[in-house]
């Protein structure tokens, strides 16, 4: 079934090249388009060091639970930077983004809550909401009219959580964070906002959504494995929320506690987005010339101006032959498919890295131009 429909899902093998930007996919090199690496950090050598470093003093594993036996200085250094860094007063690391999520969604709003979620949420919060023993409610995707009608009808309940993602993963466009606070502050919710691929990437200083818009939230949610290249999941706000979330969250209590050399790691990589804005500089004189290229070639070209450049192409079939070939022209950009995306939405889901060149952009174009016109999506 999930055969015929085009939806099945193969595995192929990603090693590194020494050509930045680029990767072995299958043992062939290739531009890799696809990556959450947006800022190029993950095969930073001042992290692999750094990494490298501790893991030799401390080991590989961290043997335990951050209550138990795997809480170590590197990890509360982390949370205080994480902290300082999103201009919160505390914040609390998760194994991944994804049990940050599950343990949010799952613990704060409670029985006689309700959560007001963003359609085109991330999945680790749709399954934090099935988790939740508060009643879900899905607006329309950044449809505010929809949020005000969904926030009037929901006064009965004893609170209201209004959760988006920051910058949506599949669309690359960037939530209204000014409307739905103001619309919070009417209708007496709070806001979460998931900044997974916003951290590090918008904002004067790439603190993300909420510096973007001047909008400060009640929690915030993100991942050190995109745009900061490393591994794991945070959550910052209040001291108060943090307390609770540490006492509470069962995907943090009962997870075994990041290897300590990923947190150094991390450390060193929230200062080099910090002192280092050349990077995101780059990228983004990269995204403006690609994503003009591709509305000038005739694509239907989503998103906004973030490393998220979806190209929709239609069917799983469809999107799946123009990645084929995207692959056969050197560019590996896989295809993202139902229910990822909804159906007849099937795109290629293109990112940018700092680590791309001009040359990597145009022979991307040009792929993008010869594959278009085979498959007569342009
Ligand atoms: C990737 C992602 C996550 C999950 O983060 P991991 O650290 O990979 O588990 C959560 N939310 C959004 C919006 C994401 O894009």
């Amino acid at each position: 079934m999930i055969k015929e429909q085009g939806l099945y899902r193969n595995l192929r093998i990603i090693s590194p090249s020494h050509t930045p930007g680029k990767s072995y996919v299958d043992g062939i090199e290739r531009i890799m388009a696809s990556s959450n690496n947006y800022l190029g950090l993950a095969g930073d050598k001042r992290l692999t060091e750094e990494a490298v470093k501790i893991m030799k003093e401390y080991g590989v594993g961290s043997t335990g639970s951050r209550l138990t036996t795997g809480n170590t200085t590197f990890h509360e250094k982390l949370e205080k930077r994480i902290a300082e860094f999103k201009k919160d007063e505390a914040a609390l690391i998760f194994s991944s983004g994804y049990l940050a999520n599950i343990g949010v969604m799952s613990s704060l709003p409670g029985e006689g809550d309700v959560i007001i979620s963003d359609q085109l949420n991330h999945a680790s919060i749709i399954d934090g909401c099935r988790l939740s023993k508060a009643k879900t409610s899905i607006y329309r995707h950044i449809n505010m009219e929809d949020l005000k009608e969904k926030l009037i009808h929901s006064q009965h309940y004893n609170r209201r959580f209004i959760v988006t993602d920051g910058v949506f993963s599949m669309d690359g466009n960037i939530a209204p964070l000014r409307e739905i606070k103001a619309l919070a502050d009417i209708y007496n919710a709070y806001v979460i906002v998931d900044d997974a691929h916003a951290t590090g990437i918008l904002g004067e200083n790439s603190r993300g959504t909420g510096e973007h818009f001047d909008v400060s939230v009640d929690v915030t949610i993100g991942t050190f494995s995109k745009s900061i290249g490393t591994e794991g999941g945070f959550v910052t706000g209040a001291r108060s929320l943090i307390d609770y979330l540490r006492n509470r969250a069962r995907s943090f209590i009962f997870q075994t506690a990041l290897p300590p050399s990923i947190m150094a790691s991390t450390l060193k990589a929230i200062d080099i987005i910090e002192y280092s804005p050349q990077l995101r500089v780059h990228m983004q004189q990269l995204i403006r010339i690609i994503r003009n290229e591709l509305l000038d070639y005739g694509f239907e070209v989503r998103g906004e101006h973030t490393p998220i450049i979806p190209v929709v192409i239609g069917s799983s079939e469809k999107a799946m032959n123009f990645s084929e070939k995207l692959e056969m022209n050197g560019v590996f950009a896989p295809a993202i498919r139902p229910p990822s995306v909804p159906n007849g939405e099937s795109r290629i889901r293109m990112t940018i890295m700092a680590t791309h060149t001009e040359q990597d952009i145009q022979q991307i174009c040009k792929a993008f131009y010869k594959v278009g016109k085979q498959l007569e999506v342009i």
